[in-house]
C-alpha cells in the first residue's frame, strides 16, 4: 500500500470526531500529488459531503473560475480542506474537530511539500497560519511558517456574499501564480 492510500484509508475509517457520525462522505483532498500549488479550505459542504470531492459545489465553480482566469487548472493544484468531513448545516468547525483532523493535512502537506499554500478563508488562515490574524487585514501577504509558504486570501464563499472581496481574491491568486512562475 502506498503511503496515500494509506492516508485515504486512515481518513476513511477515522472516527476521531463527532463530523464522522454524519458524514456520508470523507472528503480526503484532490488534484495533482506534485502540485506546486496547494489550497485548503475549511470543510466540506453539502455537494462535497455527498460526492467525496472537495469545492465541487457553488463556491467550486467560483475557485475553478478565478483558476481558469489566470491561466490555472485545478490539474495544477491539489485542493483540501482542514476537516474532512462536514460540519452540520456548514457551521465553522469546532476546535476539536480541526485538530483531530489536523494530522492528515499535516501529513498531506509534507508528502506534496507545494511550493505555495493558499489559505482559503479564516479556518486555514486560524489553524495553518495564526490564530488572531484577520483574513480581511492579512490577505494578499506572503507569509512563512516552519519554512513553508503561504498567501492567505478570502474564501470564495465569501465572494458570493460581498463582490467587493471579489477583485482582492482575484489579485491574491494572481501574486500566487506570479511566484510559482518566477521559480
Ligand atoms: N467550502 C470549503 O471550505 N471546502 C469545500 O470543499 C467546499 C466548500
Amino acid at each position: 500500500m502506498s503511503e496515500w492510500e494509506w492516508l485515504i484509508n486512515e481518513c476513511e475509517k477515522c472516527q476521531k470526531c463527532k463530523l464522522s457520525q454524519t458524514r456520508t462522505n470523507v472528503v480526503v483532498g484532490e488534484g495533482n500529488i506534485n502540485a506546486e500549488i496547494m489550497f485548503v479550505g475549511e470543510a466540506p459542504g453539502a455537494d462535497e459531503d455527498a460526492t467525496g470531492r472537495p469545492f465541487v459545489g457553488k463556491a467550486g465553480k467560483l475557485l475553478d473560475l478565478a483558476l481558469k482566469s489566470l491561466g490555472l487548472n485545478r490539474e495544477d493544484c491539489y485542493i483540501a480542506n482542514i476537516c474532512k468531513c462536514r460540519p452540520e448545516n456548514n457551521r465553522v468547525p469546532h476546535d476539536d474537530e480541526a485538530y483531530s483532523c489536523f494530522p492528515f493535512l499535516e501529513k498531506q502537506i509534507s508528502m506534496i511539500s507545494p511550493k505555495v499554500i493558499v489559505c482559503l478563508g479564516a479556518t486555514p488562515l486560524k489553524y495553518l497560519i495564526d490564530k488572531n490574524a484577520q483574513i480581511t487585514k492579512i490577505h494578499g501577504q506572503w507569509l512563512t511558517k516552519d519554512t513553508r509558504v503561504f498567501m492567505p486570501t478570502f474564501h470564495p464563499a465569501a465572494l458570493l456574499r460581498d463582490e467587493t472581496k471579489k477583485l482582492p481574491f482575484w489579485e491574491d491568486l494572481r501574486s500566487v501564480r506570479d511566484k510559482i512562475k518566477t521559480r
